[in-house]
């Protein structure tokens, strides 16, 4: 108690794993909020972490880095909580549901701006009518990615894109033409049938076919296939 966040995770923890940037922590357990670098000096007690939105909850804190996708994260959380609602009362039963596939949809490229408000409401009316602590608090992760990463849901949404290339749906796989040899490899590992092309010359991807599974990707020896958000 007392100790600042910012102890914890870079002091005591040893900071982010790799070369990757500080993004965000999760607090409190599967339906605590999220706090990013300007509050990396909050104390960690009720009374700090209350104030930003956040809670103690478990004790458990999960550090991102920047290239986590935070719409994700809401999802993951989100249908953690969904698991757990003991399905007693209407809010939290069939409010978690719904928010749950409003995130799914988001994720799968299939969401809108009208989603973004709708999610809004359901956690405010979640938050406010369920009957007990898991219900309350259910909506958290949603509502504190909304509020601090509002551009990531609009970019998820409106543009069908996911920066972080965590979206498996919101990926495009590319061949660069400069890279491939031709060597079919990645066609022969499809298993759609996406690429063609002809042999030393290059080859290239049918984005309508494609499932996104990313064999393509693992396969090619010559580094020549990337991922487009
Ligand atoms: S808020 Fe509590 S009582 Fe209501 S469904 Fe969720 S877990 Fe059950
Ligand atoms: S595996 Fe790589 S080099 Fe071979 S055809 Fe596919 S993209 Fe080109
Ligand atoms: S990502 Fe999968 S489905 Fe798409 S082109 Fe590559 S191997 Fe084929």
């Amino acid at each position: 108690m007392g100790t600042t966040l910012r102890e914890v995770i870079f002091d005591i923890g040893g900071g982010i794993k790799g070369d990757g940037n500080f993004k965000a922590v999760q607090i409190g357990g599967p339906s605590g909020g999220c706090l990013i670098t300007p509050h990396l000096d909050v104390s960690l007690d009720f009374d700090s972490l209350k104030k930003m939105g956040a809670m103690i909850g478990s004790g458990g804190l999960v550090v991102m880095d920047d290239n986590t996708c935070m719409v994700e994260v809401a999802r993951f959380f989100m249908n953690f909580t969904q698991n757990e609602s003991c399905g007693k009362c209407v809010p939290c039963r069939e409010g978690t549901k719904r928010m749950l596939e409003i995130l799914e949809r988001i994720v799968a490229g299939n969401g809108t701006l009208e989603d973004l408000d709708l999610l809004e409401e359901l956690a405010t009316t979640i938050t406010e009518t369920a009957l007990c602590g898991l219900g309350k608090s259910a909506a958290l992760p949603v509502m504190s990615t909304l509020k601090l990463f509002r551009d990531e849901y609009i970019e998820h949404v409106v543009e069908k894109k996911c920066a972080s290339h965590t979206c498996s749906a919101l990926r495009r796989f590319v061949i660069s033409p400069e890279l491939c040899k031709g060597c079919s490899k990645c066609a022969r590992n499809c298993p759609v049938g996406a690429i063609s092309g002809k042999i030393k010359e290059p080859f290239t991807i049918d984005d309508s076919v494609c499932i996104k599974c990313g064999a393509c990707e693992s396969s090619c020896a010559f580094g020549a296939i990337r991922i487009e958000a």
